[in-house]
């Protein structure tokens, strides 16, 4: 009889572990508390319109491949990644727009048109760095077990100062890119882990690679298709799925994890458990030890409105950014005064212009994005929600009065709102955190939790909180890892 291995939710990181170790032949149940699989990855439907709630940009579209091979199956099967062109349409106060292609030669002379022949060749020297920063952060960061500060002792000197560490994101761009436009570009990426471009060290400067290089892909149908899709593969693997279970209790004898209880009562054996559920909150409430959450600060979090919109904007692509004026400010209002920021940068993702049908004919469905701050005492939402909705609106129609011609106005005919509190009443993310904890500092690859627990054994760990850390392929990347350390400790 094979061994049985009992996931605790149903989010990216827990299907990509559930998928991982069917695959390797255990007996795998999930576990999970709401109604559906995806967790963060959600959609809503309203009055004809759908949106996706949680990731829109689908990055590294080889880390889904190498999980759907690793069970003999190939992606494109289960869901079309659609590759975006432009990949995001940026615009800035003092009315330039540029849109970023991961055509290399079509980019720079984007970048030509808009800034200059100098800039055009500094964004060509950028882009051999972040190729490079790519080939040296991969292997140790993101396609392995979590690194320890000793195995950077056995890399080649050439390339620990290949990881650039001591520098900061903002800094190394800035000693490429001499307008203001394209440091606030490359600086944006930092955010794709929730983290500050001003703080974390030019290492993450990475995933500028993995975006303008390797490029985004929206799945046909929504984002929320690529859950579907992990669902379905690991139902054909054998998966057993168990939805509105929520567990309760990890479950020890003499420090040896075996099994869960679910509430209600109901117990589930088990020679090792995955916990998907956030690394702090499962410390502090699903562990029969409690631990104290782990002093590392969290990710930022957002301020989501789900607007339906009357009208056709043409002059807007799938995904957009609004840039605010003030970038420094921006991370300083989230991550040193913990308050939502006076002057947002602006995310606005369409799927109707790539999937017609997600908004009744002659509307868009706008998925509208503000990093906030991680919830704590400095910001009290249930005050503020109101009034910073009517502002994240008044901001949104003041940059559709600079874009639009004819005077059109933002028409807005559906409306909803997640703040910070909300996100975290549905997703349980410790203080409302949407990437699990920041790379805010030099050291955060090497103190991020890892995927084995190290004091009980039979313990893994898989999703954003743990390494290698937040946004859906690492995610999936880390539910890959966790059954890699549970088919090292206890062989099928
Ligand atoms: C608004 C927003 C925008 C984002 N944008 C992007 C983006 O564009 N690109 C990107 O790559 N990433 C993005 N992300 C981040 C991405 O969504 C997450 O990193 C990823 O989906 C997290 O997956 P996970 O498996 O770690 O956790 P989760 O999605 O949180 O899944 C955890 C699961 O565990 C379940 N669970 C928790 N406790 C229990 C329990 N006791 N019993 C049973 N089940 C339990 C939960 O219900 C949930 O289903 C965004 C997130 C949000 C919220």
């Amino acid at each position: 009889m094979s061994r049985r291995v009992v996931v605790i939710g149903a989010g990216i990181g827990g299907l990509s572990a559930s998928i991982a170790l069917a695959a390797r032949g255990y007996r795998v149940t999930v576990l999970e508390k709401q109604a559906r699989p995806g967790g963060k990855m959600a959609e809503v439907r309203a009055n004809g319109f759908r949106w996706d709630t949680g990731p829109s940009v689908i990055t590294m579209r080889h880390v889904y491949e190498q999980l759907f091979a690793l069970a003999g199956r190939r992606l494109e099967d289960y869901v079309q990644l659609v590759p975006l062109q432009p990949l995001t349409r940026y615009f800035w106060p003092d009315g330039v727009v540029l849109d970023a292609v991961s055509d290399q030669d079509a980019m720079a002379e984007n970048i030509r048109v808009a800034f200059g022949p100098g800039e055009a060749e500094r964004y060509r020297r950028f882009m051999r760095y972040v190729a490079r920063l790519h080939e040296v952060v991969g292997p140790p960061f993101l396609y392995r077990r979590k690194p320890a500060l000793r195995d950077l002792l056995s890399l080649p000197l050439a390339d620990v100062l290949r990881l650039d560490a001591l520098r900061t994101m903002h800094q190394a761009i800035s000693s490429f890119f001499k307008t203001p436009h394209l440091r606030q570009l490359f600086g944006r990426f930092a955010t794709y882990n929730g983290s500050s471009p001003y703080r974390a060290p030019a290492t993450l400067n990475v995933i500028a690679h993995v975006e303008m290089a390797q490029g985004a892909w929206y799945p046909r149908g929504g984002v929320y298709q690529l859950a579907l899709a992990f669902e379905r593969l690991a139902r054909e693997l054998g998966v057993e799925l168990c939805y509105q279970t929520p567990v309760a209790e990890i479950e020890l004898h003499h420090r040896r994890v075996c099994g869960v209880r679910a509430e209600g009562g109901v117990r589930l054996p088990a020679d090792a458990v995955v916990c998907n559920a956030d690394y702090t909150l499962a410390q502090e409430s699903l562990l029969p030890e409690r631990r104290p959450a782990p002093k590392l600060e969290p990710s930022c979090s957002g301020f989501v409105l789900l607007i339906g919109a009357r009208g056709d904007w043409a002059q807007l692509a799938h995904h957009n950014i609004f840039f605010t004026d003030d970038y420094p400010r921006e991370f300083a209002d989230i991550f040193e005064r913990c308050v939502a920021p006076t002057n947002p940068t602006l995310y606005v993702c369409i799927t109707s212009k790539t999937d017609p049908s997600h908004a009744p004919p002659g509307c868009e469905n706008w998925f509208v994005l503000v990093n906030a701050p991680y919830l704590s005492p400095a910001f009290d939402w249930s005050r503020q929600a109101e009034p910073y909705t009517s502002h994240v609106l008044e901001q949104l129609r003041m940059w559709l009065e600079r874009i639009a011609p004819f005077g059109q106005r933002l028409e807005v005919i559906h409306l909803d709102r997640w703040t910070p509190a909300d996100l975290q009443a549905r997703y349980g993310g410790y203080r409302g955190a949407i990437y699990g904890f920041s790379s805010n500092t030099r050291l955060a690859a090497f103190s991020r939790p890892n995927n084995r627990d190290p004091r009980m054994r039979g313990l893994y760990f898989a999703g954003g909180s743990v390494h290698p850390g937040g946004g859906v392929p690492l995610v999936t990347l880390s539910g890959m890892a966790a059954a890699q350390c549970v088919a090292e400790d206890w062989p099928v």
